[in-house]
């Protein structure tokens, strides 16, 4: 069966080399046997390339036939027939297996080796031939070139032309175009078909001086828009009209005699076949890269999205982790303040609940860091600036690490700047920079340890070091050591944190326009943080305030008892909070969801209210609004895990006048209430009154 087939596709080549090669020859035979049209070398190459070399012997014979056909002598006819075939199994050699070769012509590389391998093989068989030729006598020696220069540029051409056609339109013969592209590729076509009658009736006798004139816009369009499988046909059209019109002896080589027409004509196709081929190989490699380099754009652009999306799915985990674990740690803050006001407490209980105490502090501390990292990353971060001596924050920011340097017997030196540092910052997000680096310094150090502070100012800013005689830094994490969650080895994660001060500490002094740098020799030659942020200049300075925190700056000692509603669907919280305000005096009652908790407040009038937001049936806003419009003019406070300014402003917005975050100290509350107490008295009874 694979015989047969074999053997009827060597017969099926066979039969159409010789059929082409004779009709070839009828045309413009050299000397008898030389022809410049030769179409059965474009067929042998595209047969031996696609079916392999095994196809050899349809050539050799199908050589053979026509050579001794036309009437060379046996021999002759065997040494041309061998020349031909070795041409053509060199040549499909060469495109199938000595270089990378794509008959798609996609790469300017392609077509320019394509060139090489049709205009290097047909020597051998040019070569062989005239030699055969000339052996047999056949030729006389005047006729030699001659005779060698048809055969070369015959079977160049055929290769090219024929076999260029054949290999580009076999490799890949579906193609699909969009209507809009079919009624460009057939106007470009038909222009080129129009061009060939044009050249054949010689309309623009200008253009008959150069008879490429004629075809160089179809071609360059054909060329540039439509490729290289486009131009191998086009060539293959034109080749056809220029074969035609010099053997009908009409159109641009009607002249005499008809062997240098021929030359001409052919020379003319082979010129402009190579130019317009090599200009769609390159437009096509373009289109090719572009379209790769489109690809790798859109795949970067995904994964880019992909980390995009990642990053935001983490820090909104980040985000729900520290308020979900907010909310557990609210009923244990406040039980311990309860367990705090025990006069009674002996000193072991107080030993155990102080030590809670500061594990749960530093537990909202690190919640506090969390929530605070995700919020910059996600932009939802608004600073509250005001004008302040930058010394008097470096004051309340010692105030607050002068306990953890007293426990670890570090030596604190405080060298202030003796000018003032104005600055317009966030007070409360600068101490939180200091205390942490401070906070750091002292935690980085052996026990015994000595941490200077020293600030001054520049032209433009005001400097603060921190430097510490720790256990410092070693030089290969000093570029990452702003990066979040960057920590070290065990000794230094036994010290506690999360590894993200630093990386917060970094970003707000970027949002206030300043900046942080650390140096350190190398590990255990201690550290220093060297802080900058811009001064205020001169001018401003007309209107800066020394910031000092208003909060309780109204003393009243103790608040007067209140009646209040507490509203929260968390039972431990509920409860605690509750005893928490009772023991110091105020009549409490409560609800567990939204509308029950309306329902009693506007039966109870009480003088404040405290709502948790986060509600079953209806949010704590909606309860805020919802009392408000039903005239109840107490106290609302309003009680979250969320703690960023735009929940505060929402509070406000829906009727809070105070905002606390989970979990609540009881100094704030009592703040708030002493307010209340006051504010109370001051308003006008009336005010009280529910609405009608
Ligand atoms: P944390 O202290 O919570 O781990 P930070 O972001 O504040 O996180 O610090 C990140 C890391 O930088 C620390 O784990 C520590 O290894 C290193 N580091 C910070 N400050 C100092 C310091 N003063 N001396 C030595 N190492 C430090």
């Amino acid at each position: 069966m694979k015989r047969y087939r074999y053997s009827a596709l060597l017969l099926f080549i066979f039969g159409l080399y010789a059929a082409t090669g004779w009709w070839g020859l009828s045309l413009s035979p050299i000397s008898g046997f030389a022809t410049l049209v030769w179409p059965p070398t474009g067929i042998a190459l595209a047969a031996l390339y696609f079916l392999g070399l095994r196809m050899w012997p349809a050539v050799a014979f199908g050589a053979l036939f026509i050579n001794f056909l036309i009437g060379a002598p046996l021999w002759v006819a065997l040494i041309i027939a061998t020349g031909n075939t070795l041409e053509m199994v060199v040549g499909a050699y060469m495109l199938r297996t000595v270089f990378d070769f794509n008959p798609l012509f996609r790469r300017l590389w392609d077509t320019l080796y394509f060139i090489f391998v049709c205009t290097l093989t047909p020597v051998i068989a040019a070569t062989v031939g005239t030699f055969a030729l000339v052996l047999g006598g056949m030729i006389a020696e005047g006729q030699i070139l001659f005779t060698w220069s048809a055969w070369w540029i015959g079977d160049s051409l055929g290769s090219f032309i024929l076999g260029g056609f054949l290999l580009r339109w076999l490799f890949k013969p579906r193609f699909v175009r969009s209507r809009n592209q079919w009624i460009e590729l057939s106007a470009a076509f038909s222009l080129l078909i129009a061009a060939n009658f044009a050249a054949l009736m010689q309309l623009v006798p200008i253009f008959n001086y150069l008879p490429i004139t004629y075809f160089f816009v179809p071609y360059l369009w054909l060329a540039i828009r439509e490729g290289a499988r486009a131009i191998t046909l086009a060539s293959l059209i034109v080749s056809g009209f220029l074969v035609f019109e010099t053997i009908a002896q009409i159109g641009l080589f009607a002249g005499q005699p008809l062997l240098e027409n021929m030359f001409l004509s052919q020379m003319l196709l082979g010129i402009l076949a190579t130019i317009f081929l090599v200009i769609a190989a390159t437009m096509e490699e373009r289109r090719v890269t572009n379209a790769l380099l489109q690809r790798n754009i859109s795949e970067l652009e995904r994964a880019l999205r992909r980390v995009r999306s990642a990053n935001k799915a983490k820090n909104d985990f980040i985000a729900i982790l520290a308020h979900e674990l907010r909310n557990p740690l609210a009923p244990i803050v406040t039980s311990l303040e309860i367990l705090s006001l025990d006069k009674g407490e002996d000193e072991e209980h107080r030993r155990l609940r102080e030590r809670m105490a500061s594990s749960a502090q530093t537990m909202r501390t690190l919640l506090d860091d969390l929530l605070d990292i995700s919020r910059i990353t996600r932009r939802g971060f608004r600073l509250q600036k005001s004008r302040v001596d930058l010394r008097q924050i470096i004051q309340t920011s010692v105030a607050s690490v002068e306990g953890l340097m007293r426990d670890r017997k570090h030596t604190l030196t405080i060298i202030p700047s003796e000018e003032p540092l104005w600055v317009d910052v966030d007070p409360m997000r600068i101490e939180q920079v200091l205390v942490n680096i401070l906070n750091n310094a002292g935690k980085y150090t052996e026990n015994g340890g000595r941490i200077m502070l020293l600030s001054t100012r520049t032209k433009k800013e005001a400097v603060i070091k921190i430097s510490d005689t720790g256990i410092g830094i070693a030089a290969e994490r000093l570029p990452y050591i702003f990066e979040p969650f960057q920590r070290s080895s065990a000794s230094q994660a036994r010290a506690g944190g999360l590894g993200i001060g630093l990386s917060l500490s970094y970003r707000l002094l970027k949002l206030h326009g300043g900046t942080i740098e650390v140096a350190s020799k190398g590990e255990g030659t201690g550290s220093t943080f060297t802080i900058s942020i811009p001064l205020i200049h001169a001018e401003q300075l007309s209107v800066a305030l020394p910031a000092g925190k208003e909060l309780g700056a109204r003393k009243k000692p103790t608040p007067s008892p209140l009646n209040i509603v507490l509203i929260d669907d968390n039972e431990a919280a509920l409860a605690t909070l509750e005893a928490l305000l009772e023991t110091e005096g105020h009549t409490i009652q409560t609800a567990g969801d939204g509308r029950a908790g309306v329902q009693k407040i506007l039966l109870e009038k009480p003088d404040v209210a405290i709502v948790d937001i986060g509600l079953p049936d209806v949010d704590g806003y909606q309860v805020a609004r919802s009392l408000r419009r039903q005239g109840f003019t107490g106290m609302l406070i309003a009680l979250s895990g969320y703690g960023q300014d735009e929940d505060k402003q929402k509070a406000y917005a829906a009727g809070f006048e105070h905002h606390l975050t989970k979990p609540a100290r009881l100094s704030d509350i009592q703040s708030i209430l002493l307010r209340a107490k006051s504010a109370a008295e001051e308003v006008a009874e009336p005010l009280m009154k529910p609405a009608v």
